[in-house]
Protein backbone atom coordinates (compact mmCIF):
# COMPACT_ATOMS: atom_id res chain seq x y z
CA UNK A 1 0.00 0.00 0.00
CA UNK A 2 1.40 3.21 -0.61
CA UNK A 3 1.82 6.00 1.49
CA UNK A 4 0.04 8.93 2.16
CA UNK A 5 2.48 11.03 1.16
CA UNK A 6 3.62 9.24 -1.68
CA UNK A 7 0.01 9.23 -2.84
CA UNK A 8 -1.09 11.04 -5.74
CA UNK A 9 -2.90 14.58 -5.10
CA UNK A 10 -5.85 14.82 -6.91
CA UNK A 11 -6.91 11.24 -5.42
CA UNK A 12 -5.85 12.61 -1.91
CA UNK A 13 -8.12 15.32 -2.83
CA UNK A 14 -10.97 14.05 -4.26
CA UNK A 15 -11.82 11.84 -0.75
CA UNK A 16 -11.37 15.20 0.75
CA UNK A 17 -13.71 16.68 -1.18
CA UNK A 18 -16.31 13.97 -0.82
CA UNK A 19 -16.05 14.34 2.77
CA UNK A 20 -16.48 17.66 2.85
CA UNK A 21 -19.04 18.29 -0.11
CA UNK A 22 -16.85 21.28 -1.88
CA UNK A 23 -13.83 21.87 -3.60
CA UNK A 24 -11.92 24.99 -1.85
CA UNK A 25 -9.23 26.29 -1.13
CA UNK A 26 -9.35 24.70 2.25
CA UNK A 27 -9.52 21.32 1.34
CA UNK A 28 -6.21 21.60 -1.01
CA UNK A 29 -4.64 23.29 2.34
CA UNK A 30 -6.18 20.53 4.46
CA UNK A 31 -3.97 17.72 2.08
CA UNK A 32 -0.97 19.44 2.54
CA UNK A 33 -1.51 19.87 5.92
CA UNK A 34 -2.14 16.28 6.50
CA UNK A 35 0.60 14.80 4.20
CA UNK A 36 3.16 17.05 5.56
CA UNK A 37 2.35 16.34 8.77
CA UNK A 38 1.76 12.40 8.43
CA UNK A 39 5.31 12.26 6.79
CA UNK A 40 6.93 14.36 9.26
CA UNK A 41 5.79 12.14 11.89
CA UNK A 42 6.29 8.82 9.51
CA UNK A 43 2.48 7.83 9.93
CA UNK A 44 2.43 6.40 6.27
CA UNK A 45 -1.02 5.31 6.72
CA UNK A 46 -2.96 7.28 8.99
CA UNK A 47 -6.23 5.40 8.40
CA UNK A 48 -4.73 2.05 9.60
CA UNK A 49 -3.19 3.60 12.25
CA UNK A 50 -6.41 3.53 14.58
CA UNK A 51 -5.84 5.02 18.30
CA UNK A 52 -2.39 5.46 17.87
CA UNK A 53 -2.43 8.73 15.65
CA UNK A 54 -4.01 11.64 17.38
CA UNK A 55 -5.15 15.30 15.63
CA UNK A 56 -5.18 18.45 17.36
CA UNK A 57 -7.22 20.89 15.13
CA UNK A 58 -7.08 24.17 16.27
CA UNK A 59 -9.41 25.73 13.90
CA UNK A 60 -13.07 24.51 12.98
CA UNK A 61 -12.94 25.52 8.86
CA UNK A 62 -12.49 23.56 5.83
CA UNK A 63 -8.95 22.46 6.31
CA UNK A 64 -9.92 20.37 9.65
CA UNK A 65 -12.61 18.30 7.70
CA UNK A 66 -9.88 17.44 5.12
CA UNK A 67 -7.67 16.03 7.88
CA UNK A 68 -10.29 14.14 9.02
CA UNK A 69 -11.01 12.97 5.62
CA UNK A 70 -7.88 11.09 5.06
CA UNK A 71 -6.76 10.47 8.62
CA UNK A 72 -9.66 8.60 9.88
CA UNK A 73 -9.54 10.89 13.04
CA UNK A 74 -12.81 11.69 14.82
CA UNK A 75 -14.31 13.37 17.92
CA UNK A 76 -16.07 10.05 19.18
CA UNK A 77 -12.70 8.02 18.50
CA UNK A 78 -11.29 10.43 20.75
CA UNK A 79 -8.50 10.75 18.31
CA UNK A 80 -9.46 14.11 16.90
CA UNK A 81 -9.57 17.43 19.34
CA UNK A 82 -10.78 20.73 18.87
CA UNK A 83 -8.75 23.09 20.72
CA UNK A 84 -10.19 26.65 19.48
CA UNK A 85 -7.32 28.88 19.13
CA UNK A 86 -8.65 30.17 15.97
CA UNK A 87 -5.47 29.11 14.44
CA UNK A 88 -5.36 27.34 10.74
CA UNK A 89 -2.59 25.00 12.47
CA UNK A 90 -2.48 21.06 13.49
CA UNK A 91 -0.73 18.90 15.60
CA UNK A 92 -0.07 15.50 14.62
CA UNK A 93 1.15 13.02 17.58
CA UNK A 94 1.84 9.47 17.58
CA UNK A 95 0.71 8.68 20.62
CA UNK A 96 2.87 5.42 21.55
CA UNK A 97 6.07 7.25 20.88
CA UNK A 98 4.86 10.48 21.83
CA UNK A 99 6.36 12.60 18.78
CA UNK A 100 4.51 15.08 17.35
CA UNK A 101 4.47 17.61 14.82
CA UNK A 102 2.52 21.15 14.63
CA UNK A 103 1.90 22.09 11.72
CA UNK A 104 0.91 25.44 10.67
CA UNK A 105 -0.50 27.34 7.34
CA UNK A 106 1.88 30.37 6.87
CA UNK A 107 -0.18 33.51 7.06
CA UNK A 108 2.33 35.09 4.09
CA UNK A 109 1.20 32.26 1.51
CA UNK A 110 -2.54 34.00 1.55
CA UNK A 111 -0.28 36.67 0.42
CA UNK A 112 1.55 34.47 -1.76
CA UNK A 113 -1.16 33.34 -3.99
CA UNK A 114 -1.68 36.49 -6.16
CA UNK A 115 2.25 36.26 -7.06
CA UNK A 116 2.03 32.51 -8.05
CA UNK A 117 -1.15 33.13 -10.30
CA UNK A 118 -0.86 36.41 -11.75
CA UNK A 119 -3.76 37.57 -14.23
CA UNK A 120 -6.13 35.43 -12.19
CA UNK A 121 -8.86 37.80 -10.85
CA UNK A 122 -11.02 35.42 -8.76
CA UNK A 123 -9.36 35.32 -5.16
CA UNK A 124 -10.38 31.90 -4.39
CA UNK A 125 -9.52 30.29 -7.67
CA UNK A 126 -6.03 32.19 -6.83
CA UNK A 127 -5.46 30.97 -3.49
CA UNK A 128 -6.46 27.54 -4.50
CA UNK A 129 -4.09 27.08 -7.35
CA UNK A 130 -1.12 28.08 -4.94
CA UNK A 131 -1.90 26.35 -2.01
CA UNK A 132 -1.35 23.49 -4.58
CA UNK A 133 1.62 24.61 -6.22
CA UNK A 134 3.78 25.99 -2.98
CA UNK A 135 6.28 24.33 -1.89
CA UNK A 136 5.96 23.08 1.00
CA UNK A 137 8.44 25.26 2.95
CA UNK A 138 6.40 28.50 1.94
CA UNK A 139 3.04 27.10 2.51
CA UNK A 140 3.66 25.36 5.95
CA UNK A 141 5.72 25.93 8.63
CA UNK A 142 6.39 22.83 10.71
CA UNK A 143 7.41 22.53 14.18
CA UNK A 144 8.32 19.98 17.01
CA UNK A 145 6.44 19.47 19.88
CA UNK A 146 5.19 17.56 22.80
CA UNK A 147 2.34 17.32 23.92
CA UNK A 148 1.37 17.78 27.68
CA UNK A 149 0.48 14.10 28.46
CA UNK A 150 -2.73 15.31 30.20
CA UNK A 151 -4.25 15.96 27.05
CA UNK A 152 -3.64 12.18 25.88
CA UNK A 153 -4.22 10.26 29.31
CA UNK A 154 -7.43 11.16 30.49
CA UNK A 155 -8.60 9.05 33.05
CA UNK A 156 -11.86 7.42 32.45
CA UNK A 157 -13.76 9.08 35.60
CA UNK A 158 -16.66 10.86 36.39
CA UNK A 159 -17.62 13.92 38.86
CA UNK A 160 -20.94 15.92 39.29
CA UNK A 161 -20.80 19.67 39.00
CA UNK A 162 -21.62 21.18 42.67
CA UNK A 163 -23.75 24.08 40.96
CA UNK A 164 -25.74 22.08 38.10
CA UNK A 165 -25.36 18.72 39.60
CA UNK A 166 -24.65 17.45 35.65
CA UNK A 167 -22.05 14.61 35.41
CA UNK A 168 -18.45 15.63 34.00
CA UNK A 169 -16.25 12.90 32.57
CA UNK A 170 -12.46 13.00 31.91
CA UNK A 171 -10.99 15.29 34.42
CA UNK A 172 -12.53 18.27 32.87
CA UNK A 173 -14.22 19.27 35.61
CA UNK A 174 -12.73 23.11 37.66
CA UNK A 175 -11.81 23.01 41.55
CA UNK A 176 -12.37 26.35 42.77
CA UNK A 177 -12.25 26.23 46.93
CA UNK A 178 -13.05 22.73 47.49
CA UNK A 179 -15.86 23.17 44.78
CA UNK A 180 -16.06 20.92 42.06
CA UNK A 181 -17.83 22.79 39.10
CA UNK A 182 -18.26 21.70 35.00
CA UNK A 183 -16.65 24.70 33.05
CA UNK A 184 -19.70 26.24 32.32
CA UNK A 185 -20.75 26.44 35.84
CA UNK A 186 -16.90 27.59 36.59
CA UNK A 187 -17.65 30.61 34.21
CA UNK A 188 -16.42 29.28 30.92
CA UNK A 189 -19.61 28.76 29.45
CA UNK A 190 -20.78 29.19 25.53
CA UNK A 191 -24.40 29.13 26.37
CA UNK A 192 -26.64 30.97 28.76
CA UNK A 193 -29.90 29.72 29.66
CA UNK A 194 -32.75 31.70 28.93
CA UNK A 195 -34.98 31.07 31.52
CA UNK A 196 -34.73 27.87 33.96
CA UNK A 197 -38.57 27.79 34.15
CA UNK A 198 -38.99 28.01 29.99
CA UNK A 199 -36.29 25.39 30.11
CA UNK A 200 -37.94 22.55 31.56
CA UNK A 201 -41.48 23.51 30.33
CA UNK A 202 -40.00 22.68 26.48
CA UNK A 203 -38.54 19.03 28.38
CA UNK A 204 -41.73 18.63 29.83
CA UNK A 205 -43.56 19.11 26.50
CA UNK A 206 -40.93 17.02 24.57
CA UNK A 207 -41.54 14.17 26.99
CA UNK A 208 -45.04 14.00 26.71
CA UNK A 209 -44.88 13.75 22.96
CA UNK A 210 -45.01 10.16 21.39
CA UNK A 211 -42.57 9.62 18.90
CA UNK A 212 -43.38 9.77 15.30
CA UNK A 213 -44.77 6.48 13.88
CA UNK A 214 -45.53 6.52 9.94
CA UNK A 215 -48.09 4.23 8.92
CA UNK A 216 -47.26 0.96 6.95
CA UNK A 217 -47.08 2.17 3.37
CA UNK A 218 -46.28 5.88 4.14
CA UNK A 219 -43.95 7.09 0.95
CA UNK A 220 -40.86 8.96 1.98
CA UNK A 221 -40.49 10.09 -1.53
CA UNK A 222 -43.93 11.74 -2.12
CA UNK A 223 -43.72 13.87 0.99
CA UNK A 224 -40.02 15.50 -0.14
ZN1 LIG B 1 -14.75 24.33 2.23
ZN1 LIG C 1 -22.32 22.90 36.37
Amino acid sequence: MTAIYDRVFDELLDEAVAFHGHLCPGQVLGVRMTVAGCRALGVAHPRQAGKRLAVFVEIDRCATDAIQALTGVSLGKRTLKHVDYGKTAATFVDTVTRHAVRVVARDDARELAGSVTPGERDARRAQTIAYRTLPEDRLLRLERVTVDPGWLDRRRVRVFCAKCGEGVNYEREVRASARVLCRACAGESYYVVCDPAVAESMTAVIASRPPVAHAAGDDHSRST
